[in-house]
């Protein structure tokens, strides 16, 4: 019921109130209306004043019973109103029924399953699956109560496993949604110097972090013992997964690690990365391929035990671009061998540093130069070889 009474603001109108909104054109009123509640020691919202105000009115996606809320804290409410927009479009209609659902099954699954961990894989297990969803949304309850106690009959896979994930080569947007789903996800998280901080706070909180730092030449933790804690954590019956920079099977011993477990049994998925080749090669404009200048792009190793490892005379052939990772110490032995080989002095070259971040760097000049262009540049970097890098001129745009 709504009763309008007109007048001046009296502080006594509050007295049989819970709640009250000050919203007039009177900064002066508004106070008062504040200070009166403030008195009664009830709410009060002061429009346009947060620092007046006990209580926030946030921008709400209404999925009730689920129910998020978007505030800037009164510093701008048309961010807040994009960020709802956001969250309205990717927050499936029907989620109040499976929040409904939910709640109902509730005090079953309590006693069907002993501990919290068992509960929790269940329930995980039940909001991922489609099926479910789609009969809840059509309100399909035969089939709704069909899948469930399918879903409550099965044994619960207590095994643990090994998601491989990619993390890409820095900018956390260049994480993929399916990398993002199992951080969120994952028990325990390995992982090593190359995942950027902005990567490692979208990990599931409470998540345990095994910081596994690797750098070139100095390997804090060997990969022998990165193997054992991953096959250890997932024989506990541990969801872990091991993050890696760029994508795992470029240059990231993804192989090895997972040949240790294949072994044990342990079953594991790798999720892609995007590679330092194709951040660098985006974020500092120079495409690798194109069709005058490079038909062909060559992921190759720095990481030389002696110059000799590598088929430098194909290396140094036309109409290919060369990036080379973990090559920076070599950058000189690279630069004389290409040469050596036939690659013509002048051929351009780049050096990125820290590619896809926003401490990028990206130094660039001839095959002449590289050894010294390499002296200017901090680990992590890659070194682009070919035509294409003249390219950046006109395509640099970050
Ligand atoms: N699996 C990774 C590569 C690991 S090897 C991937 O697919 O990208 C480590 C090397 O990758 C580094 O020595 C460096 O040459 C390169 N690298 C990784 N991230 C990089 C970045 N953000 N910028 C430049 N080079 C990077």
């Amino acid at each position: 019921m709504l009763t309008l009474v007109e007048g001046e603001f009296t502080e006594t109108l509050l007295d049989a109130c819970w709640l009250a909104i000050a919203a007039t054109d009177n900064e002066a009123v508004n106070q008062r209306v504040s200070d009166a509640a403030e008195a009664r020691r009830i709410f009060c919202n002061v429009v346009d004043a947060p620092m007046q105000a006990s209580f926030i009115m946030p921008s709400i996606i209404d999925r009730s019973p689920l129910m998020v809320a978007v505030s800037s804290g009164g510093t701008s409410p048309v961010l807040a109103r994009l960020l709802r927009e956001k969250l309205e479009s990717l927050l499936p209609q029907h989620l109040g029924q499976v929040a409904r659902f939910a709640g109902k099954l509730r005090s079953r699954v309590k006693q069907h399953f002993a501990t919290v961990s068992e509960r929790r894989r269940f329930w995980e297990k039940l909001f991922v699956n489609d099926r479910l969803a789609q009969s809840l949304a059509n309100q399909d309850m035969p089939a709704v109560n069909n899948i469930t106690e399918q879903l409550l009959a099965e044994p619960l896979d207590s095994r643990g496993e090994v998601v491989l994930v990619g993390a890409g080569p820095g900018d956390a947007g260049l994480l993929t949604l399916k990398g993002l789903q199992q951080i969120q996800q994952a028990d325990v998280v390995v992982y090593d110097r190359l995942v950027s901080d902005d990567i490692m706070k979208l990990v599931r909180r409470d998540a345990d972090r095994v910081f596994v730092g690797k750098r070139a030449g100095y390997h804090c933790v060997p990969q022998a013992e990165i193997n054992q804690i991953l096959l250890r954590e997932a024989q506990n019956g541990k969801r872990v997964v091991r993050l890696k920079g760029g994508d795992p099977f470029i240059f990231g011993r993804g192989g090895e690690e997972l040949e240790t477990l294949c072994h044990a049994g342990i079953p594991f998925s790798v999720v892609p990365g995007i590679t330092a080749a194709s951040g660098c090669s985006a974020y500092s404009g120079i495409p690798l391929t194109h069709r005058d200048y490079a038909q062909s792009v060559r992921l190759v190793t720095g990481h030389l035990k002696t110059g000799g490892e590598l088929d430098w005379a194909n290396l140094a052939a036309e109409k290919q671009t060369l990036v080379f990772y973990m090559g920076l110490n070599q950058a000189a032995t690279i630069q004389a061998q290409l040469i050596a080989h036939g690659m013509q002095e002048d051929m351009p070259v780049a050096v990125v540093e820290n590619g896809t971040s926003v401490q990028q760097r990206v130094v660039n000049g001839r095959l002449s130069q590289l050894g010294e262009l390499a002296l200017q540049v901090e680990s992590p970097a890659l070194i682009i070889v070919g035509r294409v890098v003249a390219l950046r001129d006109k395509l640099k745009w970050f």
